[in-house]
Order: C-alpha cells, then sequence, then structure tokens
C-alpha cells in the first residue's frame, strides 16, 4: 500500500492510497484502503492521515479518522499518531491476544507531519516551495 497526505499552498489538503490489498488475500476482500477513515482521511481545516498494515485490524480501530480526531482536539501529528497507534495496539492485544501490522502517516495544515508504526516501514516527507507545498507518503512494510 502506499498512502500520501497534501498540503498545497492555498491551504488545500488531499489523502490517498494505492493498494494491492493484503498479499493472497481472498476474492471479494475489501480491505481498509479504499475506505474514507480506515486508510485515509482528510480535512483540510485539520489535517490528514494515511494507513497501511493488517486491513481486518486497521477498520477495526479507523485509524485514520481518529488520528485527524485528535489532531482537532489539539495533538500534533505526531502525538496523535502515538496515542492512536500504540492505545489500538494494546486494545487489540488485550483483546484477542494479538495485533496486526499498524503504520500510519499524518500531517496537519501547517505542514506538521508524524507517523508511527507497530513494526517497521518507511516513508518520505517532501517539500517543494514552488509547487505543491508539502506531501508525506507511506510505502509500506
Ligand atoms: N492495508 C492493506 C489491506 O489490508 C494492505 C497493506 O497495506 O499492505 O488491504
Amino acid at each position: 500500500t502506499i498512502g500520501a497526505i497534501s498540503l498545497d499552498k492555498k491551504g488545500s489538503m488531499s489523502a490517498g492510497t494505492s493498494s494491492s490489498g493484503l498479499f493472497m488475500k481472498k476474492p471479494g476482500r475489501v480491505g481498509d484502503s479504499p475506505l474514507s477513515g480506515s486508510g485515509f482521511y482528510v480535512d483540510s481545516d485539520i489535517g490528514g492521515a494515511a494507513a497501511t498494515g493488517l486491513g481486518e485490524d486497521l477498520m477495526k480501530g479507523i485509524l485514520s479518522y481518529e488520528i485527524v480526531r485528535k489532531m482537532d482536539g489539539g495533538m500534533t501529528p505526531q502525538e496523535a499518531c502515538d496515542e492512536a497507534v500504540y492505545s489500538f495496539h494494546d486494545k487489540l492485544t488485550k483483546k484477542y491476544g494479538k495485533c496486526g501490522a499498524m503504520s500510519l502517516v499524518a500531517m496537519n495544515n501547517k505542514g506538521d507531519w508524524g507517523v508511527a508504526t507497530n513494526v517497521e516501514f518507511t516513508f518520505s516527507v517532501g517539500n517543494d516551495q514552488n509547487k505543491a507545498a508539502i506531501y508525506i507518503a507511506n510505502m509500506g512494510e
């Protein structure tokens, strides 16, 4: 999965994902990636978030929306990512004895960004002052 959040120089934000879904998935399975709130979420007045990992677990927490909600409540993107990912990881682990991979990136409407994961993943951050202002993308595990 690739997830991206962008902020342009007029302050408009967007978020999106592109995914092949989980390896060896069942035909007809819909993961988190196409679902607003789970795979991605954005509100230009606040910020956006995007996810990669085990869709079945990410969907239980609606984590992209949860991170944007926490940023709206005053958290920085990093605080919102840490709080959402680690508390939900602990909740699922307590309830089911396990938790799938969850990696999220977030950016607010000022261009501050954050990331959190319970595995390992790679991400990149770009800033082009002349064109689209800033983007952050995750590249899966
Ligand atoms: N989140 C995707 C899914 O569950 C898979 C991935 O991010 O690699 O379909």
